[in-house]
């Protein structure tokens, strides 16, 4: 607003990205696998192979730098760091590679704790976990990340483009931004039949299985509100990152987007 205050309307909405993300904290990954069929399981895999994160110490001799620094936001459960860890040392030999898993939600966060544990990275400092919101992250230091990522958590930020800024601001130049998100189907027949599962069956699988029908309800239309893969793009490029190619790739027909910036 014009005078730095929230508007009711914000804390109302982060207070409701709050209760909803606290409310299926510990169902969050059943919830996934049904509601996207096992999908989103191989968007991630994609998004992560795709960044190839790590340094692989027999191609980066010139450089004196060990390892990526990964910030992963609303990283909530850790299924994105625990991908990109797991990639940088399987594939690149990169036993250096680090990512910061940050999330606004202290549930969300105490589930990806707990499943660290399950992990060759809990107890290592490859990994670690702050609670922080995206669009104001004072713990992290300008042009100190080599790779920022954002999965399926940039439609619940409040303020986008502040997010976006934020991004700038913590990335090296050369540094990366990259998000999956849901994002819009391509194809009109093929969006009707997405459409009917979204707005039903999503909305009914949240009560039978996690006993919350609102929060789903919530989760479907904020993918709805989310702009569409030209406006993402252009969101990107207006904080001042280039975009490569057209900006974005498509998956499963546009149900989810990959967008990616690189800072100048
Ligand atoms: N990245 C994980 C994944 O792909 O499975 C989790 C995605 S989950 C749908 C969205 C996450 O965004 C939640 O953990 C929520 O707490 C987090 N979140 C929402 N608003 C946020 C904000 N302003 N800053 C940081 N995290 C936020």
């Amino acid at each position: 607003t014009h005078f730095g205050f929230e508007t009711v309307a914000e804390a109302l909405k982060e207070q409701k990205v709050g209760a909803v993300f606290s409310s299926v904290a510990s169902s969050y990954d059943t919830m996934n696998d049904l509601m996207s069929l096992g999908i989103h399981r191989l968007w991630k895999d994609h998004f992560v192979r795709n960044l190839n994160p790590g340094r692989n110490p027999l191609t980066a001799n010139n450089s004196q730098e060990k390892g990526w620094s990964i910030l992963d936001i609303a990283g909530g459960t850790g299924d994105i760091a625990f991908r990109m860890l797991d990639h940088a040392s399987t594939i690149n030999n990169d036993a250096y590679t680090k990512v910061t898993v940050a999330d606004i939600n202290p549930d969300m966060l105490a589930e990806g704790r707990k499943r660290a544990l399950e992990t060759p990275y809990a107890r290592s400092s490859r990994l670690n976990f702050v609670e922080a919101n995206a669009e104001k992250l004072d713990m992290i230091p300008d042009a100190s990340v080599d790779l920022y990522t954002v999965a399926f958590g940039i439609r619940n930020f409040t303020h986008k483009d502040a997010a976006i800024r934020e991004a700038y601001r913590v990335l090296k130049p050369g540094g990366v931004f990259a998000c999956l998100e849901f994002s819009k189907v391509n194809n009109a027949a093929f969006d009707a039949v997405y459409k009917r599962w979204s707005f039903s069956a999503i909305p009914l699988i949240g009560q039978l299985i996690a006993g919350d029908r609102d929060s789903y309800q919530y989760l479907v239309e904020s993918i709805e509100r989310f702009p569409s893969q030209t406006e993402f793009r252009d969101m990107i490029k207006d904080a001042g990152f280039m975009v490569p190619g057209q900006g974005w790739e498509d998956l499963t027909g546009g149900i989810a987007a990959i967008h990616k910036g690189v800072k100048p």
